[in-house]
């Protein structure tokens, strides 16, 4: 072992370590977002291959620079495939053997037998810079993403190209015993460059995982965590979104209130009754369309802004949803059991707020129910039959 002259060089990593600690510590916050880990890893395994060199374990230039550059590698691999699983896809186990096997391996012959120490250095610069680089290009979406996720693919790029451009300007054009060469700052830039854009790199991870974290929470606040619809906040915060969006007219809204749903709490108690509208949510998304808003106003009351269907096709969807509830069997009741629900449609007036479409297609399911239950009943029947 061997103890550095000068403990700054502990800096950098000390920094990864704050940083693994960071990833893990939000991790158990929310572990579901395992991809955390994988940074987490990813930093620490660079913070291990930094102090293996520093302090020199293992003893040797040989084994050193084998076990340092197999840290380094697989810091690289698995910080990647935690990118690349944010993103829902990820490394292939064989993708990691066949990297180190190539890196690690040749860096292992281009010491033992045959020695040759800038093949070397280009064996470990490139081929973390190729890992890095493939990595970007399958994560070239984020280019389009948020502005956390746009920051994040260029300086990730970045990150990549300059593992060729940096081996190639210190090692490649100039020798790096040249002294006065060695104290200029664009040698030193290209010395620190992995420290400042490893740096960058981490900040960008870390931003990432801030705006996903609010987006997550932002996305929790707007949800009903039992049908995982819209709730009443939710529906109004995307339905507004809906009503403000160009060629979004027509506008129709239907609100669906189950029948009768105290009997089945009555009958097969409480839970029976959340199953009931938990499969009713799904019921309704699979009957709306993408650009659809689906919510739970509360209860067992349901809604679904429609854009661009008018009336008439509001009733064909309304139909559409209650002969899929009717038919359908429902966990923890009876199969002979029949779940019916009351839908009232509305379409939008030029200058009507959310809020005044909702109250109108609630007093046609007002009707609805009055007249029977177990239909679809349109406002302007409601108003016809006053
Ligand atoms: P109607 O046909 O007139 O709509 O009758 P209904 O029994 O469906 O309507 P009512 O408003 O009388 O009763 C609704 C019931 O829904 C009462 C309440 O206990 C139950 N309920 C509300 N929220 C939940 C929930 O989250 N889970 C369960 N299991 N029941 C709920
Ligand atoms: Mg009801
Ligand atoms: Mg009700």
């Amino acid at each position: 072992m061997r103890v550095p002259s000068n403990p700054l060089i502990l800096i950098g990593p000390t920094i990864l370590l704050l940083f693994a600690a960071t990833f893990v510590w939000i991790w158990m916050i929310d572990r579901r977002r395992k991809h955390l880990l994988y940074y987490g890893g990813g930093a620490l395994l660079f913070c291990i291959g930094a102090m293996s060199q520093i302090f020199a374990i293992p003893e040797g230039a040989g084994p050193n620079a084998v076990v340092s550059a197999f840290i380094y590698v697989s810091s690289v691999l698995v910080l990647c495939d935690g990118l690349l699983r944010r993103s829902g896809r990820g490394l292939h186990w064989a993708e990691y053997v066949a990297s180190i096997i190539l890196i690690v391996g040749g860096i292992a012959y281009f010491f033992y037998i045959d020695r040759q120490l800038i093949t070397r250095i280009y064996l470990l610069n490139f081929g973390i810079g190729v890992i890095c680089l493939a990595s970007t290009l399958r994560l070239r979406g984020l280019r389009y993403g948020k502005a956390a996720e746009r920051v994040l693919f260029w300086v990730l790029l970045a990150f990549s190209i300059h593992f060729f451009l940096r081996t190639t300007l210190t090692v490649g054009l100039v020798a790096p015993s040249a002294t006065s060469f060695a104290s200029s700052p664009f040698w030193l830039a290209l010395q620190y460059s992995v420290a400042v854009l490893g740096v960058a790199l981490a900040l960008a991870i870390v931003q990432v995982t801030v705006s996903d974290t609010l987006d997550e929470l932002r996305r929790e606040r707007a949800l009903d965590p039992l049908t995982g619809l819209l709730n009443r906040r939710g529906f109004e915060e995307f339905a507004t979104v809906r009503l403000q969006a160009p060629h979004a007219w027509p506008i129709s809204l239907m609100v669906v209130d189950i029948d009768h749903f105290k009997k089945v709490n009555d009958t097969h108690g409480h839970l029976a009754g959340d199953a009931v509208l938990k499969t009713f949510g799904q019921l309704m998304l699979a009957t709306a369309r993408q650009v659809d808003v689906c919510g739970r106003l509360g209860g067992e009351e349901f809604l679904i802004l429609m854009p661009n269907c008018d009336l008439e096709g509001a009733r064909i969807v309304a139909e559409r949803l209650r002969t899929s509830v009717g038919t359908a069997v429902f966990d923890g009741l009876p199969k002979e059991w029949r779940v019916t629900a009351s839908v009232g449609i509305a379409e939008i007036r030029r200058g009507e707020a959310l809020l005044e479409l909702i109250a109108r297609a609630d007093e046609a399911l007002y009707e609805a129910k009055r007249s029977g239950r177990d239909r679809v009943n349109a406002y302007r029947q409601a108003i016809a039959g006053v």
